[in-house]
């Protein structure tokens, strides 16, 4: 018997919630695969693509409790990729936006293993388009960032009153925790208090549940109607475009939007 061969390992975005914005690719990656490793986030329906007997191993965070270190994962990977396994590494949205891919790239890399990335719908864009807010426009806003709310496991702080004065669309990632500061960071940077802003909870998805309002309402509503993760934070002019803006500070479930 010789050596084994190495198998290799996708990195997969499953897009934001919605089964249906996953890509073609992924979906034919994933018919292949012999081992799953899944994030919380991800849609349980893609396992409707997957092949029968594969091994399918969970590895998300719940309740924000890692059920599996970053390295735990790391060596899952390398491990299943050297013992000769096609291995899909799924991530919810894309998995080059805050979802750590890059880590998982790195120690692959290390050990030689074959690495191909599958971009997916970032929730960044998913969510504001399902809501019908533009990110960018021409008139309100030319440019649009993408940042985390999190700066946990010692991350650094982003520079909030920069964004504030960028007159960019803010999109933000996991902060929901620390919104309120976050909005007092803005507002001493310059932002205007009342400047249109969105939270949205399980975007894409049938729970879909959002609140529009300008930004320092939006804060008191967000803890009012006990917004759970996972929430997304849209602040900037263009989310008065969306036609939802004629319902702001009110809670909208996805079946009345
Ligand atoms: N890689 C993912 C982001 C992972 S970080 C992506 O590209 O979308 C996790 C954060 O993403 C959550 O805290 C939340 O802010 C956001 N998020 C992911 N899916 C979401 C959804 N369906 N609705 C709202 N926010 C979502």
């Amino acid at each position: 018997m010789g050596e084994p061969v190495t198998g290799e390992v996708f990195l997969i975005g499953a897009g934001p919630g919605d089964i249906e914005l996953i890509t073609l690719k992924a979906v034919r990656v994933l018919k292949q695969a012999d081992v799953i490793l899944l994030d919380n986030l991800v849609n349980r329906d893609i396992l409707n693509y997957v092949r029968e007997g594969v091994t399918v191993i969970q590895v998300g965070k719940r309740g924000g409790k890692a059920s599996c270190s970053q390295e735990e994962i790391n060596t899952l990977l390398v491990q299943h990729a050297k013992s000769g396994k096609t291995v899909a590494r799924v991530k919810g949205g894309d998995p080059f936006v805050f979802g750590r891919g890059g880590e998982e790239m790195e120690a692959l890399a290390a050990e030689g293993i074959k690495v191909t990335v599958i971009p997916g719908i970032t929730s960044g864009t998913a969510v504001p388009g399902a809501l019908q807010i533009p990110l960018t426009h021409r008139h309100l806003a030319q440019s649009v960032v993408f940042v985390t709310g999190s700066t946990r496991e010692g991350g650094k702080e982003p520079n909030w009153a920069a964004l504030a004065s960028s007159e960019s669309t803010i999109v933000i990632y996991m902060g929901l925790t620390h919104i309120g500061t976050i909005a007092e960071k803005l507002i001493a940077g310059g932002l205007r208090d009342d400047t249109p802003s969105a939270a949205v909870q399980n975007g894409t998805l049938p729970q879909e549940v959002a609140l529009l309002g300008p930004l320092t309402e939006l804060v008191k509503d967000v803890e009012l109607h006990h917004l759970e993760s996972p929430t997304i934070f849209i602040i900037g002019e263009v989310v008065k475009t969306s036609p939802l803006w004629t319902r702001r500070r009110e809670l909208i479930k996805k079946e009345s939007s």
